[in-house]
């Protein structure tokens, strides 16, 4: 399939051509118009291993993407099959691609007072090229949506309740790079990503930091709009709010001004006089003071970051800089990366001095014996997106089933190290009675869960015996026990919180406690039958009750002798109101994630 790919922003347009077959894309043209004036704009094609560049007359965007057709024939590629748009803010709603019909346009100019600098242009190339091409599906792919699987203590900032109500809220942005870099990470390490902790650096004009939790956007260092975070070429980053009343008060300027201030005149550009760090790099190196305070608070307020990071996920595994300024800067790299040993990340000098790009490579820059992986890789957004158009267009209907609803209290599974600690050595469960999933079954013992705040009495313990010890509690339950259980889908233990159980014979302190991410089980002909995969992210309604529901983000998962069924918490149970034998219906596609999630 032939994908024609747009990014277009309020001054310039860049698209690729791709050539996606058996799962892979393969770019063959890359193409730009920037600066647009006085009837001309710059423009470069990359097609067969060359590149050229000159002048046109094109004075806009509608002119730009109207010339596109001719640069594609006069290079011999015909057939545009689909065509993807960069859309950078799609809320809270567009959780992966949507494929961008009157209806769904309508909901994404919505969307426009969150994104007022970005959006109009994304959509001002989608209505200009259903123009140009017809016929081709357009699919939007949002920098947003790879973070909406953020957790409410990141999305959330502590305002009234009627701003939250209103919108004020954290999403993140650069969602398609940090994604398209993590999964080349993992490629380069030989490991699955979802087993990995990877914080993504991503510094370009625009820059953001993300901790990627096992294949997750955990959180991102952009807000509410791509202001927050770090210092970047012409943006501020992180600045107290109160920095809006202070200047009111002292320099009479107005909230327009604050803002365009903040976006445009600030950063490198605020404080050097020049958003381009090649040149605050030259002169900081000639003896400019401003420049090198410039370079000393951009890899501060970077480095802070990556080490915030760590903290969230409870460690790192894999720290990977991409971007202009990621890519080809070893000094950046190297003053974010100084300072970080106390976590055991170590540059090697040679290796960050040498990084080579060439082929999508992303070479390891960390020293012998590092803990911790540092990577480079060039950033490919258009290539991801031209992936994930192909996925969009290649997934089948599902075709809606009724699927049983159980809820979950909680319970452990326990490993044999921990059996014969809480029970005695060579102590074997009683099966009290088999559950649906087939092989699994209800001990009769109980557990007691201990914590800072309070202890939860009789806790069930479901077998078999597992490899590792894994306790699943619901959100209240964790507050009842005073300890911040993590959402996890089952398996998935490294770095979960400490937690003591209490047995008959004796007590042990052990990781695993989570709150088990709801999901559902399938086996492969009902998975066929609806048009799902292993891996993808559903939302699913549990419409019977007066406290109907929609519960989004619920993985699925395939094995083969599954009983399919939805597994959730009391609390979600309880949110949606739920009975005995109520059912659910999948009412959404929302994503997909690596099969063996
Ligand atoms: P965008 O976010 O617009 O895609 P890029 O990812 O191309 O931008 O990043 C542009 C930034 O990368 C600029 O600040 C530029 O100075 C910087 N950059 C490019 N090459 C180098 C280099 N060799 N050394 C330092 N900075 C560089």
């Amino acid at each position: 399939m032939r994908i024609l790919v747009f990014n277009a922003g309020s001054s310039s347009l860049k698209y690729g051509v791709f050539d996606h077959a058996q799962g892979a894309a393969r770019q063959v043209l890359k193409g730009g118009f920037e600066r647009f004036r006085d009837g001309v704009c710059d423009w470069t094609v990359e097609a067969g291993g060359q590149r050229e560049a000159g002048q046109a007359p094109h004075a806009d965007l509608a002119a730009a993407v109207a010339a596109v057709p001719g640069v594609l024939a006069a290079r011999g590629i015909a057939g545009v099959e689909a065509v993807g748009h960069r859309i950078a803010h799609g809320g809270p709603d567009f959780t992966g691609p949507a494929t961008l019909d009157e209806a769904t346009l309508a909901r994404i100019e919505r969307l426009t007072p969150l994104a007022p600098l970005h959006n109009p242009a994304n959509l001002q190339a989608v209505r200009l090229a259903r123009q140009v091409w017809p016929d081709p599906p357009q699919v939007g792919v949002f920098d947003t949506s790879f973070h909406l699987t953020n957790p409410p203590r990141v999305t959330t900032y502590a305002v009234p309740e009627s701003w939250r109500a209103a919108g004020l809220r954290r999403y993140g942005f650069h969602g398609t790079s940090h994604k398209y870099v993590a999964e080349r990470a993992a490629e380069a390490l030989g490991q699955p990503v979802t087993a990995l902790r990877i914080i993504s650096v991503h510094l370009g004009n625009g820059a953001s930091v993300c901790a990627i939790n096992l294949g997750r956007s955990l959180e991102s260092s952009m807000g509410l709009t791509p202001l927050e975070g770090l210092v970047m070429g012409t943006r501020s980053g992180d600045v107290d709010p109160g920095a809006f009343g202070y200047l009111h008060r002292q320099l009479g300027l107005t909230i327009e001004e604050i803002e365009a201030a903040l976006n445009r005149d600030s950063g490198l550009k605020g404080l050097t006089g020049s958003s381009d760090m090649r040149d605050v790099e030259d002169r900081a190196a000639a003896g400019d003071g401003a420049a090198q305070l410039a370079i000393n608070l951009y890899a501060h307020r970077a480095r802070k970051y990556v080490g915030a990071y760590a903290a969230a996920m409870g460690g790192v595994d894999a720290v990977i800089f991409t971007g202009g300024i990621g890519e080809n800067s070893p000094s950046m790299r190297r003053r974010i990366c100084d300072g970080l040993e106390f976590m055991g990340l170590r540059l090697d000098f040679d290796r960050n001095q040498a990084v080579d790009l060439t082929d999508r490579a992303a070479p390891q820059i960390q020293a012998y014996g590092s803990r911790v992986a540092v990577l480079v890789t060039e950033t490919a957004e258009q290539l991801q997106i031209a992936r994930e158009v192909a996925q969009h267009l290649a997934r089948p209907a599902a075709a809606p089933k009724p699927i049983p609803v159980a809820v979950s209290g909680r319970h452990v599974h326990l490993a044999a190290d921990s059996l014969a600690a809480l029970f005695g050595p060579g102590y074997e469960l009683t099966v009290k009675k088999p559950l649906r999933q087939p092989g699994n079954w209800a001990a009769e013992e109980r557990v007691t869960l201990v914590g800072p705040k309070g202890r939860i009495e009789h806790v069930a313990i479901l077998g078999p015996l597992r490899k590792r010890t894994q306790i699943e509690v619901s959100r209240t339950d964790s507050f009842a026990l005073g300890i911040d259980a993590p959402v996890r889908d089952s398996g998935q233990l490294d770095g979960t919180p400490v937690i003591r159980l209490i047995g008959p014979y004796g007590q042990i302190d052990t990781d695993g406690l989570i709150v088990a991410a709801r999901h559902i089980h399938m086996n492969p002909a009902d998975a066929l039958a609806m048009g799902l995969e292993d891996g993808q992210i559903v939302g699913v309604n549990v419409g019977q009750g007066e406290r109907s529901l929609t519960f989004g983000r619920t993985l699925i998962r395939i094995q083969p002798n599954a009983f399919t069924e939805m597994h959730i918490d009391t609390d979600e149970a309880n949110a949606a109101g739920i009975g005995a034998g109520w059912e659910g219906e999948i009412v959404a596609l929302e994503a997909h994630l690596d099969p063996g999630v």
